[in-house]
């Protein structure tokens, strides 16, 4: 029998509150069936210590979260930059994670053409190494409301064009995040484009609520906002994309409240964009 939770992954800040290991045996218990770690989970357990207890608990790896921030003033900054990413495509190796995401990054005190040809000359400078470790560098274009110190990538048709750019390299992918791009309306289009090219690694689901009264932090849970899910998913699927449906919510109001309760309603949601 076909399972949909055989398709559902979260991102383990989306349950915050919870340690990494936490975070495994509790989406393990629930049935979810892959798990995409935040660098900060390694600053107490190693890589690979997670990475094998999430594999030993039935769950996949999907991805790791985040590498980018290529913008830099000085040439120092911009190196230091592809240094830590490099790191971060080792801690994905470690972890068995086949992606990394990438936010990648925009400084207010720049233009953003500069800043695009920043990421993709850092980008560019991480191909091998990312290659060698077999790990995809997702691009992930983020709303156009970070563009000024989080991304100069906005749209869908942007991250295409990076990949282009990049010669349409196989290590490099767009992991499209509804949050940033369901107000565009050439979305499934380029969700097409993208699959067709190869390049639609990664799909990140949660909502947009109304009021959002803070631009990071207050992500909703999806059916609780005004993104078309059901629509989206089904063009993600339609356009052949295989991989997980990762739940990625950043939420004070989810975070301080009670997480098995928030885990049951993430899944019940989950359930409900695909019937
Ligand atoms: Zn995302």
């Amino acid at each position: 029998m076909n399972n949909i939770l055989d398709k559902l992954a979260i991102h383990t800040i989306t349950t915050k509150p919870w340690s990494a290991e936490e975070c495994i045996t509790k989406y393990s218990a629930a049935g979810v069936s892959g798990i995409t770690f935040w660098r900060y989970n390694f600053e107490t357990s190693s890589p690979r210590d997670l990475g094998n207890q999430a594999r030993d608990a039935g769950l996949e790896v999907v991805s790791l979260a985040r590498g980018g921030f290529f913008p830099a003033e000085t040439q120092l900054g911009r190196q230091t930059a592809i240094d830590d990413n490099h790191r971060a495509i080792d801690e994905a190796f470690e972890a068995g994670a086949p992606s990394l995401v990438l936010v990648c990054g925009a400084l207010a005190e720049q233009s953003l053409e500069k800043s695009r040809g920043q990421i993709q000359d850092g980008i560019a400078a991480c191909i091998e190494h990312a290659q060698q470790a077999g790990v995809i560098l997702a691009i992930e274009p983020l709303h156009p409301m970070y563009a000024e110190t989080r991304s100069a990538i906005n749209s869908m048709q942007q991250a295409a064009q990076l990949c282009q750019s990049l010669d349409n390299h196989p290590n490099v992918g767009i992991a499209c995040d509804v949050y940033h791009t369901w107000w565009d309306p050439t979305l499934e289009k380029e969700i097409e484009h993208a699959a067709k090219a190869g390049n639609l690694t990664a799909f990140h689901i949660c909502d947009w609520i109304t009021p959002t009264t803070d631009l990071l932090n207050d992500r909703a849970l999806m059916g609780e906002g005004c993104i078309e899910l059901k629509k989206i998913s089904a063009a993600v699927m339609e356009a052949g994309f295989k991989g997980h449906h990762e739940v990625e919510i950043f939420s004070n109001r989810w975070w301080g409240s009670d997480q098995d309760q928030y885990l049951s309603a993430i899944i019940h949601s989950f359930n409900n964009i695909q019937k």
